[in-house]
């Protein structure tokens, strides 16, 4: 009998990945589609990382390396911290693993136990709400709207910690909004936290290079929470390394060492290859970083002034990674022939068949009046993409 266990019935497929493979597979199809619902730069891994890879093949960086990662990477890691971020990680306070995705993982699976509180500020990113099921957590979801620019307040802050809270996880720059919080705004939710010593915080970074507000701000730099923040982060959006699978923490040893041996059991640590190109992508000239954040800037500014033009979406204002998540609710209980849009689940598939664009549904993100629009993609395919979209939703009456 096929029956699989209740674990991954409960699981939801991550839409982000849907999305993505419904755009290869329409495309193979022979389709012009527009792929705006992966979070993925469309640069290519810059040569000298490549480089670095090719020469650890041949150097015999082939074996089983140690579990935590080799290292010379977690002694640049904690470098990194250190001269970027003022953070105080010693490398064996670091864990590298496959994709800041495993990262996460890891970190709520030797936290969380059963019925213990999570807590995401709404919009979150689609894999903690799933990451938080597989560790028989109970999310509890703050809400923000585009009104506010998607941000929540230290009040509800406090209002949603209870004795029974073990994380609190959030992402700035944000997936999907792109929003990002100020020092003064993070110093607020500090001094909450300084009030319930229970509650340990995923501070996920990965979209840091991608800002556009400048010096990058984060609630590990205040010391009263040194001994309780995780810093999650990785290569995959500063380096244009999504398909090398590595991201790295730093955090309290205790949680470093549960997290090795969680690892110990599952991958044996993170690739080699990509660990040696990890190590050049941190430790060289970071100057195709800088050119990358500003080409997602021009980006920005390219979408929202062409979204604005289009009646009826309301966009926020993101000040980093690469999303727009404008609330589409204007055209719920429109139609046009037999597409009757309901929901952004409907928006977003009619904008597959009426416009060959993908983009995520809000619902993905606990966000069910928005869509999520990914930038991460040429000025003339930006440009292609708000004209169909302008075209098709003219046509819903
Ligand atoms: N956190 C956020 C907010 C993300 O958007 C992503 C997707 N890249 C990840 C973590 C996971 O990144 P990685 O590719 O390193 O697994
Ligand atoms: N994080 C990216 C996104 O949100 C990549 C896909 C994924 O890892 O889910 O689109």
């Amino acid at each position: 009998m096929e029956i699989l266990s209740q674990r991954i019935q409960n699981l939801a497929e991550s839409e982000t990945l849907q999305m993505a493979k419904l755009s290869r597979e329409l495309r193979a199809k022979g389709y012009d589609i527009i792929d705006m619902s992966l979070g993925e730069p469309d640069f290519e891994t810059p040569k000298h990382i490549r480089e670095a890879a090719k020469k650890a093949i041949d150097d015999g960086f082939t074996k089983y390396p140690p579990v935590s990662g080799y290292a010379d990477l977690r002694q640049a890691i904690s470098e990194k911290f250190n001269r970027e971020n003022g953070f105080d990680f010693t490398p064996d306070q670091i864990v590298v693993s496959t994709g800041a995705k495993q990262s996460i993982a890891n970190v709520m699976l030797v936290l969380v136990d059963p019925g213990d509180e999570v807590i995401l500020p709404s919009p979150y990113w689609v894999s903690y709400r799933e990451i938080i099921k597989l560790a028989q957590g109970k999310q509890v979801t703050i809400p923000s709207s585009v009104e506010n620019n998607f941000k929540i307040t230290p009040e509800q802050l406090e209002q949603a910690i209870t004795p029974h809270t073990r994380v609190f996880c959030y992402s700035s720059p944000c997936n999907p909004t792109g929003t990002v919080y100020t020092r003064d705004e993070l110093k607020a939710f500090a001094e909450v936290f300084a009030r319930h010593p229970h509650v340990f915080i995923i501070s996920d970074e990965i979209y840091e290079h991608i800002s556009f507000r400048g010096k990058h701000e984060s609630l590990a730099q205040f010391p009263e929470l040194r001994d309780r923040v995780i810093v999650v982060n990785g290569v995959s959006k500063a380096y244009a390394m999504t398909g090398w699978r590595l991201g790295y923490i730093g955090a309290p040893q205790w949680i470093a060492k549960a997290c090795d041996k969680m690892q110990g059991q599952i991958t044996s640590g993170a690739n080699s290859i990509a660990q040696r190109a990890a190590l050049a992508a941190l430790t060289s000239d970071q100057s195709e970083t800088d050119k990358m954040r500003d080409a997602f800037h021009r980006r920005r500014d390219l979408i929202l002034g062409l979204i604005n033009e289009i009646p009826g979406l309301k966009p926020n204002k993101p000040e980093g990674a690469f999303y727009l998540f404008p609330d589409v609710s204007y055209y719920f209980d429109k139609s046009h022939d037999d597409h009757i849009i309901l929901n952004a689940d409907d928006l977003c598939r009619y904008l597959v068949y009426n416009a060959s664009i993908t983009t995520v549904t809000g619902q993905a993100f606990g966000a069910e009046n928005c869509i999520r629009i990914s930038y991460a993609t040429s000025e003339e395919k930006i440009k292609e993409a708000m004209r169909r979209m302008k075209e098709a939703l003219a046509k819903l009456k």
